[in-house]
């Protein structure tokens, strides 16, 4: 089987060919999970990445697949396995290729982990593929942060921003756990929504739903990062920070970038993605003979690889589209 980068994740054998992550949606395609720049519709995917589709575009075309099941695309044998990442978010294994998609070996509150398994061929992402790119300890953060909520909400008033796909749901299972039940916008809402279907327990509600009286006195307000940051702050978020809440981000990025931390009173670096040591460890335990880095740093990624692990690495080949026209 052959694999390189031609309208997304090509694999190819003989005159066949299928595509992971598609750059257009299309039926020999499938996709990893819902966030945009993955999600493609026609495709095959998850039944949860299919509910966070329909919630965010309304398109509901797509063929779904249960974890573990198998199915054929092409004659090619393909199965989903969980990546940790966010609700419904796959690695995609197929005939001893996995790719893993965005990937989290560490585990997450809300949305399950990455298991390392046994493949010829890895494809795996790089967003933080670089040696310094080494995340804290994602539970003595969470502890972090459940303080932080627990401290700040019970006096000026706190509000998170978060990607409402992922980081959002592990921000309130974390307040749940301290005992607080936030208040969300209804972008947060429609994806837990999600998850609480799928079984993830959630406590929260929803800001457009209470009263007026409710909505004054709320005490942590979780929404996206555009809207607790951005200049289109909406109307709970400057309710909010009329009676002075804090705020903070919650992103892998304020260990690494300062502008994570700008404008904001505290950040706590929580990723839903592998860091450089998780993917190091990751990959050895995966134990492949090629390894193709895809996002992100591919190249630092695969020349550590290399370097450290001794396994063939390098970023995932693009091919020559006049050669491959003919197979479509
Ligand atoms: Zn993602």
């Amino acid at each position: 089987m052959e694999v390189f980068d031609y309208k997304g994740i090509c694999l190819k054998r003989d005159k066949r060919a299928i595509y992971l992550d598609p750059s257009s949606g299309r039926p020999d395609g499938a996709v990893s999970h819902a966030h945009s720049d993955h999600l493609k519709p026609k495709t095959h995917m998850t039944e949860p990445t299919k509910e966070v589709m329909i919630a965010r575009t309304g398109s509901k075309e797509a063929t779904t697949h249960k974890f573990h099941e198998k199915f054929k695309i092409n004659d090619f044998e393909l199965e989903f396995v969980s990546a940790g990442h966010v609700v419904g978010s796959a690695m995609i294994d197929c005939e001893g290729v996995l790719y893993t998609g965005d990937y989290n070996p560490y585990g997450t509150v809300t949305a399950g982990i990455a298991k390392p398994q046994d493949c010829d061929t890895l494809i795996v992402e790089s967003t933080y593929g670089k040696p310094d790119q080494v995340l804290p300890d994602r539970n003595e953060v969470l502890s972090d942060l459940q303080a932080w909520i627990m401290a700040t909400s019970a006096k000026e008033g706190a509000i998170i921003g978060a990607y409402s796909l992922g980081k959002a749901q592990e921000v309130i299972a974390t307040a749940n756990l301290g005992g607080v039940t936030p208040v969300v916008s209804d972008v947060v809402a429609s994806v837990s929504d999600i998850y609480k279907r799928n079984g993830v327990k959630l406590e929260y509600n929803t800001y457009s739903e209470l009263t007026e009286n409710e909505q004054k006195t709320a005490e942590l307000l979780v929404t996206s990062t555009t809207a607790a940051n951005g200049k289109k702050q909406d109307e709970a978020v400057q309710n909010m920070r009329k009676k002075g809440a804090k705020t903070a981000r919650v992103s892998g990025w304020c260990a690494f970038s300062e502008w994570a931390l700008r404008s904001v009173d505290a950040g706590f670096p929580i990723s839903d993605h592998s860091d450089f040591s998780g993917t190091m460890k990751f990959v050895e335990e995966c134990n492949p003979k090629q390894v193709y880095t895809v996002h992100g740093s591919t190249k630092e990624l695969a020349k550590q690889i290399q370097k450290q692990l001794g396994i063939d690495a390098q970023p995932l080949p693009k091919y020559g589209q006049t050669s491959i026209e003919k197979y479509n």
